[in-house]
């Protein structure tokens, strides 16, 4: 088929994500047909490549086409596809659950499979609730979750995600959160400076905990970075006081790992930083480097022997599962991944690249709209705003987010700034030469819609 054919069958037949259909008829707004992948680029069916700065969704780390990692999913296929997996399980799933509890240090000890980081947050919620049930506290039944948060896009997910845009709409099919503040340093909600703040935006926690705790039965957190609300970065510190919260007013920290798991931000799990392991831990972005679908729901001993029983009723049991749970092709994939990550050392093959980000980025302080640049591991974002002096900033109708996302796909970089946020967050593999060219790429994009005079 040609490429004129295929678009137009594909604005008929097709409604893609977050995408207001209608704007796909602009030629400019047209989608990119891509035909294949390699390393750090894709290829569309011109033969145009682009470097993938956003890995395909936050979810690629070793590259496109990796060869082993291909080669483990032609591996499984030959052996088994697909099980049930109640009544039935397999060597895929198993080894994976062991290797992710020995990677946490048998911190956590039990594994739950899904096959998204909405349905992996979605778990999170109902084990939460349902432990407290177990517990005798059916009245712990509301969650906490922060302004600017997103962890997914289903229902439950949706009820504790905090970006209007994307929420306000479902509002009345959702159940009830208590919203707490946005640890956002740049636009502190409690004007405080981010070199000498002691989490002041945590007190807006405590003053939830200290009336309502009783019915409170946990916190869900995206930790380091409020990734989708547009890359918001904060303390571990918040996160180590968090969790003494936790305990004080006996509920449970549910920590959103699905975009900085699997080293984003530097280790396996961003909670490591703050050093603290949280009750319930939600992982998949890059569980199989993003060759498959699939997610997991970590937790302790304590959430599990609640359910772990002789159960004579059913009560204990967790009803929950999905057609795919632990499917095998993904489970193997993922298992491969590991593998590489493992012979890689990642976090010490991490370091280099996050120091030469950091340096690249010293290049857009001078801008007149760059408001605020940040960093932490291989994710960096740079906030544009139309005045520095006062932080205001671009409308929505400004559409600078887009304008730099078209002349970037000119200038052969996938950048696709979030609100007025441009960032980084690509593959793992990505060299220091290459973190130069595309921080190139988005400064000329950025100077082409914005000039710096
Ligand atoms: C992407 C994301 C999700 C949802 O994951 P899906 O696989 O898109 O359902 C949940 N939480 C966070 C923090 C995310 O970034």
């Amino acid at each position: 088929m040609k490429k004129q054919e295929l678009l137009e069958d594909d604005l008929k037949y097709i409604w893609h994500p977050f995408t207001q259909m209608k704007e796909l008829e602009n030629e400019e707004n047209k989608p990119i047909i891509i035909k294949r992948g390699k390393g750090i680029y894709i290829e569309d069916i011109d033969g145009n490549k682009y470097i993938d700065a956003v890995s395909s969704w936050w979810v690629n780390t070793l590259g496109h086409s990796n060869k082993e990692l291909n080669k483990a999913i032609a591996k499984q296929a030959k052996e088994i596809e697909h099980v049930i997996f109640a009544g039935f399980t397999h060597k895929p799933a198993i080894q994976l659950a062991k290797s992710l509890i020995k990677l946490t240090n048998n911190n956590l000890k039990h594994v739950f499979y899904s096959d998204n980081g909405s349905t992996a947050v979605e778990v999170a919620l109902k084990m939460a609730y349902q432990y407290w049930v177990l517990k005798g506290k059916s009245i712990k039944r509301k969650f906490i979750a922060l302004k600017n948060s997103y962890h997914g896009d289903t229902l439950g997910a949706v009820s504790v995600g905090g970006i209007d845009l994307y929420h306000k709409v479902y509002k009345p099919l959702l159940f009830e959160i208590v919203q707490a503040q946005s640890p956002y340093c740049y636009r502190c909600p409690c004007n405080c400076e981010k070199e000498s703040c002691n989490e002041e935006c945590l007190n807006s926690v405590e003053n939830i905990l200290k009336e309502q705790s009783k019915e409170i039965a946990g916190i869900i957190i995206e930790p380091l970075v409020q990734a989708a609300g547009g890359m918001i970065m904060y303390k571990k510190e918040y996160i180590t006081k968090l969790r003494a919260l936790c305990d004080k007013y006996d509920i449970l920290l549910i920590d959103d790992e699905v975009a900085m798991g699997f080293y984003r931000t530097g280790k396996l799990f961003a909670y490591e930083h703050a050093k603290i392991v949280p009750d319930i831990v939600c992982a998949a972005k890059g569980i199989t480097a993003g060759y498959m679908p699939l997610s997991v729901t970590l937790t302790t001993d304590k959430i599990y022997n609640e359910f772990y029983d002789n159960d004579i009723d059913g009560t204990k049991t967790f009803y929950h599962g999905h057609s795919y749970t632990g499917y095998p092709l993904a489970c193997a994939v993922a298992n491969e991944n590991l593998k590489i990550l493992k012979k890689m050392n990642i976090e010490e093959y991490l370091k280099p690249k996050i120091k030469k980000f950091a340096q690249e980025l010293k290049k857009f302080e001078k801008h007149k709209n760059v408001g605020d640049i940040r960093q932490c591991g291989m994710i960096c974002a740079i906030e544009l705003v139309k005045d520095k002096a006062t932080k205001e900033p671009f409308s929505y109708e400004d559409s600078i987010g887009k304008k730099i996302y078209q002349k970037g796909l000119k200038l052969g970089a996938l950048l696709r700034p979030m609100w007025n946020c441009i960032y980084f967050l690509t593959p793992y593999i990505i060299t220091e030469k290459e973190i130069e060219k595309l921080t190139n790429i988005a400064y000329k994009a950025l100077n082409e819609v914005l000039p710096n005079d």
